[in-house]
């Protein structure tokens, strides 16, 4: 495999998340990356050849820490007699909690993405920078803006546009005194412009051929500009070989970037933006219906549409950062079940028993990320999950403005 699921995505980078904030004491925090080639017998002599290494680490502390961390990691790989198709990684350690207390985390992944070169270390964080390549964007396109005053240069990440670099030009307006020094005006208006494109052509160049992974690049601006500037190949013939198509906008700034994504996602309909834009159309389109709308919006209702399986395609936004967490009653085995956001999490107050009236406390008992559970409870009717991220007009619009969870319905519905 090497694609990921929206929800693997989505997992490992809360995963990642979650390990950044692990933090040692001292290096004591052991990293272990298995690729699939390896034999288990060999990591494990690996790892006991480790475990003797350790014995030598001054600090008492650490020494115990490293040593039970290495232990657990071998007893760990028993229940393992190879490696997992795509490998397995280990993270374990005692993590600082404050005042000089640690606590044990064991993290066992099994990568969505193949791991190719074997790797331990021990260190006062953990290593991620192979598990973050996984999720680095492939999807990247360069985008430029171009018109006798204005050169706008940009990049198209997945979902995300950056701005690189605005430059305006000398260049004067096409229209001088008239008379007999017309014609010389526009020859030294020509010459000005022709200079301008050199010059916005060269930064361009610069900016795009340090970024060799480009898969292509739009071009746009008003008029007919862009494309005498495509056809009179101003830019280093390895950038205009990326050159996919020139598309009109209205602008050629900053906000002309967002015209061109939506421009060439129009046409483009592979582009990961297009699936994301063309939802949230649909979804903005329905919202404005007063009659039979199929929009639904805000986590209640669309968890009752859910479990009504009226729901087809479910929107969630990357950043909702929630929880889904389930209360029991130790007295009299009541539960119940509530939203909370992360930051409510940490300082939790656990209210009393609304049944048995005992001044029992309800404990926490089980924590799952907001998307993941709505993501199963959208399997089980089949309903499509799509993760939007921010940065885009529709992923900033999905978060602030339906509070990160949407949904197109299979048919109206009367929340009344
Ligand atoms: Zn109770």
């Amino acid at each position: 495999m090497t694609e990921m699921t929206q929800r693997q995505k989505y997992d490992l980078k809360r995963t990642i998340e979650e390990l950044k904030h692990c933090k040692g004491r001292h290096t004591e925090l052991i990293s272990l990356y298995i690729p699939p080639s390896k034999q288990i017998f060999d990591v494990v002599s690996y790892l006991k050849n480790e475990l003797s290494e350790s014995q030598n680490i001054k600090s008492k502390t650490t020494r115990k820490n490293v040593l039970s961390a290495i232990e657990s990691i071998m007893s760990r790989l028993k229940s393992f007699k190879q490696s997992p198709e795509n490998g397995l990684i280990f993270f374990v350690g005692h993590k600082s909690i404050g005042s000089d207390q640690t606590e044990m985390v064991q993290f066992v992944i099994e990568p969505p993405l193949m791991i190719h070169t074997f790797l331990y270390r021990c260190d006062s964080e953990f290593y991620l920078e192979p598990l973050e390549d996984m999720l680095s964007e492939k999807e990247i396109y360069g985008l430029l803006l171009i018109d006798r005053r204005e050169c706008t240069i940009g990049i198209l990440r997945g979902n995300r546009v950056e701005l690189l670099k605005y430059m305006t030009s000398q260049v004067p307006g096409k229209h001088g005194k008239g008379g007999q020094s017309q014609r010389r005006f526009e020859r030294l208006t020509e010459i000005a412009a022709h200079e301008w494109f050199q010059k916005a052509a060269d930064k361009a160049s610069d900016i795009f051929l340090e970024h060799e992974e480009l898969k292509g690049i739009f071009v746009g601006g008003p008029g007919p500009t862009k494309q005498y500037f495509v056809d009179e190949e101003y830019l280093h013939y390895e950038v205009q070989e990326k050159i996919i198509d020139t598309f009109d906008t209205g602008y050629t700034d900053e906000f002309g970037l967002r015209e061109l994504v939506s421009a060439a996602a129009e046409t483009r309909t592979n582009l990961k933006i297009s699936k994301e834009k063309k939802l949230m159309k649909r979804f903005l389109k329905e919202v404005t219906k007063t009659d039979n709308s199929l929009s639904v919006y805000g986590e209640k209702q669309v968890r009752k549409a859910l479990e009504m399986g009226a729901v087809d395609i479910v929107l969630l936004s990357e950043n909702l950062r929630r929880y889904r967490v389930k209360l029991v009653c130790p007295t009299c085995n009541y539960s119940e079940y509530k939203t909370l956001k992360e930051e409510d999490l940490e300082d939790f107050e656990p209210s009393n028993c609304p049944k048995c009236k005992t001044p029992t406390q309800l404990e926490l008992e089980e924590k799952i990320d907001l998307i993941d559970e709505m993501s199963d409870l959208a399997e089980k009717t089949s309903a499509e999950v799509e993760i939007i991220s921010l940065g885009s007009e529709e992923g900033d619009s999905l978060f602030s403005a339906f509070n990160g969870i949407a949904g197109i319905l299979r048919y109206p519905l009367n929340f009344e």
